[in-house]
């Protein structure tokens, strides 16, 4: 890409320096005719004196850590390429390196300054709408965050530029051949004439082979040109649903089919199936079975609120629809959603992660005609051509993971968070922006109600609920006509002396089990601990085997051929030592703390003859693991599904008559102020996936020890008074929601480096605090849970505040780098992080 051309008003230029390759900047003034004589490399723009007037400024994202936007002229060379979106070379600072950016808008303003001028311009695909520049703005304003981390993590590399191909001209060159001219060589000469042709275009014009082409071009009679075009508009794969297995065959139901599901990506077939979408809006879907369940009252009046909403004056509302789970909530969001598009608008449904979202993509694709899903596996076209797609107005619902938030909808009206609460949602790099905020965001930007849906909401999101005038509680009090909660018991093993405390499968889960096998019914089981043995430690001395890189135990995992030790947060493996490390020790290995491949080891050992089916992330690596695993399951192809907190999550399985949680307060061990939250969702979660149509059902939840309130209370399915426990709790230690929370972690390899800037932080921070708000608390310097993470140290400094506002005007102030930012090898701002491990 070549250089800007210089402007006539251009007043600077400057000779190219040779260490840096950059031009040195000298003040001369030219009259306009040395100028274009001259073509100088002119770097900035300065008006004439006495004449004003305007010019195109862009606003650009500069790849440099900054909070703020930088502004440059756009030389006139450059005018139809500088576009919102556009990739962008530009000087920057004193020393006029040169780096890339991201222009973020362009607009006519007065020449009243010296601006620098954009050098290299290539256009991007024109997807920011200025209500998503405006959020992008937000993002990273609010999570402290450089203008161009956030705007390439909204749209990635991939989804920015245009797809281009090559493309052969061919013309004739005038040139004669020796002989007289073959039949058809005449008609491949008579197609092309004097003009440019595309080589397959004249190839088939004339209905000859390459071969005649080929020769023609050999005795100089043709010559090509190679050029790079944009890729036309492909067809676009934009949903690939499961198959429906069992009960969710279409015509299950009774009455007239649904249409076919487009993509036939079931088990074992293709996984995707081309579709192309319609410019117009396709005709109505067929009715389905599911469009004609009566409502119950819950769902009647949730839908009634947000249409009320939708069709008021205040459109933004947010609403949390909370009810337990099969209680409907899903049907609720799929019959907003059907009046928004009926309305000529598009809806996004973000989800927590999409392996484990087939059914409800499989559901949607079914309800709705243009359905695209967007998640970080797509591969860069898929992910372009979806983006398209959807910039477009081709689609009408976008289901997706946290990024989907962004989704470039010109017409959007509605947007869906379903499990709210889900942890997944918080992005783990910077921007560490949470979807669900930056939906709430969204949608206040754009005018748009937003729905929340879960059966154990964040506490944020139920505080809010209950205290912010725009959010609405909307209950589904109960599960939908025919399902029934499952009956809830505890197992407590150590009431018990001895040896039945040692056991991983308590004789009352052992023999439901037994009656489930019989009844030919379907079990799922819940244990949160990956591989075989958590703890390998030495008997005598009580060494524990860790990660040398990052402190932490190393688990044991043990494959039919293999047995190693991984570390579960960096993923290193070792190999498993024969004794004790400590050489003057030496002692046995003893393996404690019994995983789930112990579990399975164990029931394999009880049911020789049931089906057993593990979802972990040891035996499902790919996406297409899970797909096929829950097909299996929903086919009835096995008996048992045990698994990690895999199996808690949304899914709908209608023979599930049993549920089993084991070591239910393990997880409470865990030293983070959200632990009780996390395992009371997760118990009501999973006690969710049984009871989903007719019959009884039952969940039992084994502990070690008895139960902590969370688990007390979530045996009773009793959200509220959970919700107002642990709220009282968090307002006496002063943690979020009652709290603003924000994170800094102090990351260092070097011995000492981490915890000493840590430390200079915390003071610097807490010498202005006092002065900003009186409510603001900057906590001592600390290790973090996990103090040590690839071999880097890690310290952390915990800033809470009354009020956001408080808290970002410290912040702000470190951003800036108006206080010095710590010297370290990676410092970390995480706003309203969901863990503090
Ligand atoms: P949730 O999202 O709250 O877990 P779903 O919307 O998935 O609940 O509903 C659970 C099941 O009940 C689904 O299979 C759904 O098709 C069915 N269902 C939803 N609403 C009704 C209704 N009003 N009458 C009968 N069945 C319903
Ligand atoms: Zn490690």
């Amino acid at each position: 890409m070549s250089l800007a051309l210089p402007l006539r008003n251009c007043v600077y230029y400057g000779n190219v320096s040779s260490t840096t390759g950059w031009p040195i900047i000298r003040r001369t003034k030219m009259t306009e005719n040395e100028n274009t004589q001259r073509q100088p490399r002119q770097l900035w723009l300065v008006p004439f004196e006495g004449r004003t007037g305007h010019h195109l400024v862009a606003d650009v994202a500069v790849k440099v850590p900054t909070t703020r936007l930088y502004s440059y002229a756009v030389p006139e060379a450059l005018t139809e390429a500088v576009c919102a979106g556009a990739a962008v070379r530009v000087p920057y600072g004193r020393s006029q390196r040169v780096v890339d950016g991201f222009c973020v808008r362009v607009s006519q303003r007065p020449w009243d300054q010296t601006r620098k001028s954009i050098l290299q311009a290539e256009s991007g695909l024109q997807w920011l709408s200025e209500p998503l520049i405006e959020l992008g703005l937000w993002v990273s304003d609010y999570y402290a965050c450089s203008p161009w981390k956030t705007f390439t993590a909204m749209l990635p590399a991939a989804a920015r530029k245009q797809r281009l191909r090559n493309v052969t001209y061919v013309r004739a060159t005038g040139r004669q051949l020796p002989k007289k001219p073959t039949p058809k060589q005449a008609a491949l000469l008579a197609a092309i004439g004097d003009a440019e042709l595309r080589r397959d275009e004249a190839i088939k014009r004339a209905g000859v082979s390459p071969a005649v082409f080929n020769r023609l071009r050999r005795h100089g009679v043709l010559e090509c040109e190679v050029r790079r075009e944009p890729l036309p508009p492909g067809p676009v794969t934009l949903t690939e649903p499961v198959e429906p297995a069992g009960e969710h065959q279409h015509s299950g139901w009774g009455g007239p089919p649904c249409p076919p599901v487009r993509s036939a990506g079931g088990r074992g077939g293709p996984p995707h199936r081309v579709t192309h979408f319609p410019d117009a809006h396709p005709e109505p879907m067929g009715e389905c079975a599911e469009d004609r369940f009566e409502l119950t009252a819950g769902q009647q009046s949730a839908l009634g609120r947000i249409r009320a909403a939708r069709d008021g004056q205040d459109v933004f509302r947010v609403f949390l629809l909370f009810g337990v789970p099969g209680s409907g909530k899903t049907e609720v969001y799929i019959r907003t959603m059907r009046a928004v598009i009926h309305a000529g608008r598009q809806a996004i449904l973000l989800i927590p992660e999409i392996a484990l979202a087939t059914q409800v993509v499989e559901r949607l694709s079914r309800r709705f005609e243009r359905v695209a899903v967007l998640h970080s596996q797509l591969s860069a076209r898929m992910r372009h051509d979806t983006l398209a797609a959807i910039a477009a107005g081709k689609v009408d619902v976008v289901i997706g993971t946290r990024t989907a938030v962004f989704a470039p909808c010109p017409r959007l009206g509605l947007l869906v968070v379903d499990e709210e609460q889900e942890s997944s949602f918080k992005n783990l790099a910077a921007p560490y922006y949470h979807a669900r905020d930056v939906a709430i965001k969204r949608g206040q930007l754009e005018g748009v109600p937003v729905v929340l849906g879960s059966a154990t909401p964040a506490l944020e999101t139920w505080y809010n609920a209950q205290h912010r005038p725009h959010f609405e509680l909307v209950r589904l009090p109960e599960r939908v006509p025919g399902a029934k909660l499952p009956r809830v018991s505890l197992v407590v093993s150590s009431d018990r002396e001895g040896r039945q405390a040692a056991m991983i499968l308590s004789p009352e889960l052992h023999d439901q089990l037994a009656q489930t096998l019989a009844d030919g019914q379907q079990a799922i089981i819940l244990h949160n601990r990956r591989g075989y043995a958590v703890y390998l430690r030495c008997a005598s001395c009580g060494l524990m085997v860790s990660c040398l890189r990052c402190g932490c135990h190393l688990v044991y995992h043990q494959y039919r051929t293999e047995r190693v030790m991984k570390c579960h947060r960096c993923g290193a493996r070792a190999a498993v030592p024969p004794r004790c490390l400590d050489d003057t020790c030496g002692g046995r290995l003893e393996r404690t703390g019994r995983a789930i491949q112990h579990l399975e080891e164990v029931l394999r050992r009880s049911f020789p003859k049931a089906r057993l089916l593990r979802l972990d992330s040891d035996t499902m690596r790919r996406r297409d693991d899970y797909r096929h695993a829950l097909a299996g399951f929903e086919a009835g192809e096995a008996d048992i599904m045990l698994g990690t907190q895999m199996v808690a999550k949304g899914l709908d399985f209608p023979r599930v008559r049993l549920v089993g949680v084991i070591e239910a307060d393990a997880m409470l061990s865990l030293p983070d102020f959200r632990a009780g939250e996390r395992v009371f969702q997760l118990i009501v979660q999973v006690v969710g996936r049984a009871g989903r149509r007719e019959g009884t059902s039952l969940a039992l939840v084994q502990t070690a020890a008895r139960p902590a309130p969370a688990i007390r209370h979530a045996l009773r399915m009793d959200y509220e008074t959970f919700a107002g426990g642990e709220l009282e709790q968090r307002q006496r230690l002063f943690y979020p929601p009652l709290a603003r929370l924000v994170r800094l972690i102090c990351a260092d390899s070097r011995a000492g480096r981490a915890r000493e800037a840590a430390e200079h932080l915390a003071e610097v921070l807490r010498d202005r605090a006092t002065r900003i708000h009186a409510g603001l608390r900057v906590d001592a310097a600390e290790p973090c849970i996990v103090p040590r993470l690839r071999e880097m140290l890690r310290y952390q400094v915990l800033v809470r505040g009354p009020r956001a506002a408080c808290v970002h005007t410290l912040l702000h102030e470190i951003a800036a780098e108006k206080l010095p930012r710590p010297a370290v090898q990676r410092f970390t701002i995480d706003v309203d992080p969901v863990d503090l491990l």
